[in-house]
C-alpha cells in the first residue's frame, strides 16, 4: 500500500472526503498502469496511436445499426485481421519486414487507410481526403479515429469492413 500515500498536503476531513482520496488515488494508479501496459506492447502499436484516454470509444457511443460494423473496428483494434503486420507475426517475420505485396511498404493499418492503392476505390467513397490526399499522419490518423461524427464513423467501419 505503499502507492497509495496521499502525500503531505493532503488533509483529510471527514470518511467520505477519505473516500474519495483512495478513489482518486486508485484511478490514478488504474490509468497510469493502463498507459503504461499499452506503452510497452508491440501488438498495440496501432491501439496507442488513438487511444488517448481511459474511456468508452466514440464507435460505441455512437450507435451505428450494424453490428457487423462493430465486429470489424473490434477486429482491426484487436488486430484481428489479415494484414501483413499481423499475418507476419503469426510466422515470426520482423516486424520491419511484413510488407504490403502491393507496394512493398509496411503492411500496418495506416498504409491501408491511407496510402495504399488496392483500397483506393473504398478510400474515395468513404474517408474524407483531408485526412489522406495532402500529409497524411499519425496524427490525422488519431483525429480520423476520435471522430464523434456518426456519418464519418459509419464510413469508417465500413472502410474496416473492406480489410477482411
Ligand atoms: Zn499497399
Amino acid at each position: 500500500m505503499d502507492s497509495l500515500k496521499f502525500g503531505e498536503h493532503t488533509t483529510i476531513r471527514t470518511p467520505n472526503g477519505l473516500k474519495l482520496s483512495i478513489w482518486q488515488k486508485l484511478r490514478d494508479l488504474f490509468i497510469n498502469e493502463w498507459f503504461s501496459s499499452i506503452e510497452n506492447s508491440n501488438k498495440e502499436l496501432f491501439y496507442r496511436i488513438f487511444k488517448t484516454d481511459v474511456g468508452l470509444e466514440p464507435y460505441f457511443k455512437n450507435t451505428p445499426t450494424s453490428l457487423v460494423y462493430y465486429r470489424s473496428t473490434l477486429k482491426l483494434r484487436t488486430r484481428n485481421h489479415r494484414l501483413p503486420i499481423e499475418t507476419g507475426r503469426w510466422i515470426r517475420t520482423p516486424q520491419n519486414e511484413r510488407l504490403c505485396l502491393n507496394c512493398n511498404k509496411l503492411g500496418d493499418e495506416y498504409h491501408y487507410l491511407f496510402e495504399c492503392s488496392i483500397f483506393d476505390n473504398e478510400r474515395k467513397d468513404l474517408i474524407k481526403r483531408y485526412f489522406y490526399y495532402r500529409n497524411p499522419s499519425t496524427l490525422k490518423l488519431q483525429q480520423l479515429m476520435n471522430t464523434t461524427n456518426k456519418h464519418e464513423l459509419l464510413k469508417l467501419f465500413k472502410m474496416f469492413k473492406s480489410f477482411y
